[in-house]
């Protein structure tokens, strides 16, 4: 990669940073595309937020991504929100059009296409979300308009009441479960909690409950232990890195215009976790 005068940069504000793949994800699509752009991780305090988002304008930057814990706090500071971002409530993208700036959120378009592109369809199927932060808010919103039905599991039962009644704005099909002991009737699980992180984590289902048929996604990185169990009873099995891909794949389409290289952005990811 040649940085020179003329090199519009794009990157990432989170806290911490230091984990992201998403540099190398992007820096290979502009290589391989010829486009003169760059991609860097800037660690940003949450009480530094504004100050970046302004610098984003003072900076000429092209865009950033914005990751945990700046999704939602970011909303203020924008001067437009699109329409995904907006009935999300998070930002993980940001465009500078000629100074304007615009939320965008991509996180569960992304979800959404890493099952597509598995031939993996939504409509008439019943979904169960494990978790009620920022990514089952964006996944949400989209499984919420396409699956059959869509089922909220909380520890903290009153945030996917809150999810629940929020989603259920635009469609009467989102529904609270307090407890896990009967998964039977879901088509798909996702897992959309850190559980499984780290190495000791427990279990965010009994994988006794699981059935072939399902289809079991994990938005975390790697192959969990969720997803091994799951896959050793006949589980289909989706992780986290294709959600990264496709939703960088966007963030990419949004700040240059031109379609992802995919498979270029899939190969450069598949390089670092392997
Ligand atoms: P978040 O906003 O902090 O929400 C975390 C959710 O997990 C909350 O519902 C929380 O429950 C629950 N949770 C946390 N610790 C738990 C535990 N020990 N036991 C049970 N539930 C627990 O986080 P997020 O942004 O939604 O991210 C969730 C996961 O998705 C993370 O692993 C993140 O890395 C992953 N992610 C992946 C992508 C991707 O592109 N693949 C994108 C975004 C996020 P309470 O409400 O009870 O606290």
């Amino acid at each position: 990669m040649n940085i020179t005068g003329t090199t519009r940069i794009t990157g990432l504000f989170g806290y911490p940073v230091e984990h992201t793949l998403s540099p190398v994800m992007q820096n290979a699509a502009f290589l391989h595309c010829g486009l003169d752009y760059c991609y860097l991780p800037f660690s940003v305090r949450p009480e530094s937020l504004r100050n970046a988002v302004e610098a984003i304008r003072a900076l000429s930057l092209s865009g950033v991504n914005l990751t945990v814990p700046h999704k939602e706090a970011a909303i203020p500071f924008m001067d437009r929100m699109d329409e995904e971002a907006s009935a999300i409530g998070a930002v993980n993208t940001i465009t500078n059009h000629n100074n304007v700036l615009t939320g965008h959120n991509t996180d569960g378009k992304g979800f959404v296409m890493s099952l597509t592109e598995q031939g993996i369809v939504l409509e008439g199927n019943e979904a169960l979300i494990i978790g009620a932060g920022g990514a089952s808010r964006a996944i949400g919103y989209y499984l919420s308009r396409t699956a059959k039905r869509l089922y909220l599991y909380n520890r903290n039962r009153e945030k996917a009441e809150d999810l629940a009644a929020h989603l259920s704005r635009d469609s009467g099909n989102v529904k609270v479960i307090t407890t896990l002991s009967s998964l039977e009737a879901f088509d798909i699980i996702i897992n959309a909690t850190p559980l499984g992180l780290k190495e000791h984590d427990p279990l965010p289902v009994d994988p006794v409950f699981l059935q072939p048929r399902q289809v079991i996604c994990d938005l975390i990185y790697h192959k969990t232990p969720l997803l091994i169990k799951a896959g050793s009873r006949g589980c289909r099995t989706i992780d986290g890195l294709s959600m990264l891909l496709w939703q960088g794949a966007y963030a990419f389409e949004l700040w240059t215009g031109i379609n992802p290289p995919v498979e270029v952005m899939r190969t450069a990811l598949l390089n670092l976790v392997k």
